[in-house]
C-alpha cells in the first residue's frame, strides 16, 4: 500500500503541488483565483465541482487567513469533501450463494486485467473464486484471464471464440454454485459502436445471469486518461445497467486525478478500486484520505 502511494504521489503530485503555488502567493487575486480553476478543470475535476470549490476557497481563505499553513489546511479539507469520504467503498460480497461480480467498460479501458488483479485480491482474503471470460468477442481476453487464473489457482469458465456472452456468464454462475465458490467474476465485451447492441448484450447477459442469482457488484472500468471521453462512456453504460462502483485504471499514467471527483458526481457512485500498473499487485481499494494526501505531497 505504501508502494502504491508512492506511486500516485508520483503522478498525482503535480496538481497538488501547482493548487498550493497558486494559494501560496502574496496576493489571491481574480488572476489567481482563474489560474486555480485551470489547473483544476486540466486536472478533469469537472466544471460542477471546480466552479465549487473556488467558490468555497475563495470564502474560507478570506475569513480564515492566506498564510500557507491554512492555505494547506483548508485546501486538503476542500478536496476531501469533494472526493466525499463518506462513501461506501467495500464491495458487497456478502450474502446467501456466490456473489456475483459483473466488470463492465469498454475494450482497453482494463477490464480483464483488472477482473484478474480482483482476483488475487479475493484469494488472498481466502476467499474461493471463479472468473467467467464472457468477453467472447476478443480472442486475447479469454487466455488472458485464462493466464490470470492459473497464476492465482482460480478456475476460469470459457467459450468458443464468438460465443454468446450471455451463455459463457450462465455457465460461470452455474459452476460457481455447483463449486460453491464465495466469488464469480464476470468478464464482459466492450464494444461501444452503439448503444442499443451494447444495451442488448449487456442486459442479456445480466438478465441471464439473474435467471439463478442476483449481481451484487457491477463494476464499471474506466481509463484515467481518457478524460471526458471517459465520462461520456461512463454514462452510457450506467444508462444500461445499474453501476455500483467504479474501478479506475491507470491513474498511474495520469496526472489527471480530478476524474475521481468527476465520474463520481457524474455516475453518483463511488470509486472503489483504483488501477496503478499493469502487474497483479496494481491495484488499491481507493481511499480518499490517502489519495489527497498523495495530491498534495
Ligand atoms: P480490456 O480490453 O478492458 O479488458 O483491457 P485490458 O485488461 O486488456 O487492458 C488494456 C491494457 O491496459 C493492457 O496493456 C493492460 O496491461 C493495461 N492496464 C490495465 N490496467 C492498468 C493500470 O492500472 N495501469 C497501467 N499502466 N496499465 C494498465
Amino acid at each position: 500500500l505504501v508502494r502504491l502511494r508512492a506511486r500516485l504521489a508520483g503522478s498525482q503530485g503535480a496538481l497538488g503541488r501547482g493548487l498550493l503555488a497558486l494559494l501560496s502567493r502574496d496576493r489571491l487575486d481574480e488572476d489567481t483565483w482563474e489560474a486555480l480553476e485551470d489547473t483544476l478543470l486540466t486536472a478533469d475535476v469537472g466544471v460542477g465541482p471546480t466552479t465549487e470549490l473556488v467558490g468555497t476557497l475563495r470564502t474560507r481563505l478570506r475569513v480564515e487567513g492566506t498564510g500557507a499553513g491554512e492555505a494547506r489546511a483548508v485546501l486538503r479539507e476542500e478536496l476531501l469533501n469533494l472526493v466525499d469520504p463518506s462513501m461506501d467503498r467495500s464491495l458487497n460480497l456478502d450474502g446467501d450463494g456466490p456473489a456475483v461480480v459483473l466488470v463492465v467498460g469498454v475494450n482497453g479501458a482494463g477490464k480483464t486485467t483488472s477482473v484478474g488483479k480482483i482476483a488475487r485480491v479475493l484469494v488472498s482474503e481466502d476467499r474461493t473464486v471463479l472468473m467467467g471470460a464472457a468477453d467472447t468477442f476478443r480472442a486475447a481476453a479469454t487466455e488472458q484471464l485464462s493466464t490470470w487464473g492459473q497464476r492465482f489457482g482460480v478456475d476460469v469458465v470459457a467459450g468458443p471464440e464468438g460465443s454468446d456472452p450471455a451463455s459463457v456468464a450462465f455457465e460461470a454462475v452455474r459452476a460457481g454454485v455447483e463449486k460453491d465458490v464465495d466469488v464469480v467474476l464476470v468478464d464482459t465485451a466492450g464494444r461501444l459502436q452503439n448503444k442499443a447492441g451494447l444495451m442488448d448484450e449487456l442486459g442479456k447477459v445480466k438478465r441471464v445471469i439473474e435467471k439463478q442469482l442476483p449481481v451484487r457488484e457491477v463494476l464499471l472500468v474506466l481509463d484515467a486518461t481518457t478524460g471526458q471521453n471517459g465520462l461520456v462512456q461512463a454514462r452510457v453504460f450506467s444508462e444500461v445497467v445499474d453501476v455500483t462502483g467504479i474501478v479506475l485504471t491507470k491513474l498511474d499514467g495520469s496526472a489527471k486525478g480530478g476524474i475521481v471527483v468527476a465520474v463520481q458526481r457524474e455516475l453518483g457512485v463511488p470509486v472503489k478500486l483504483v488501477g496503478l500498473g499493469e502487474g497483479p499487485d496494481d491495484l488499491a481499494p481507493f481511499d480518499p484520505e490517502g489519495f489527497v494526501d498523495a495530491l498534495l505531497g
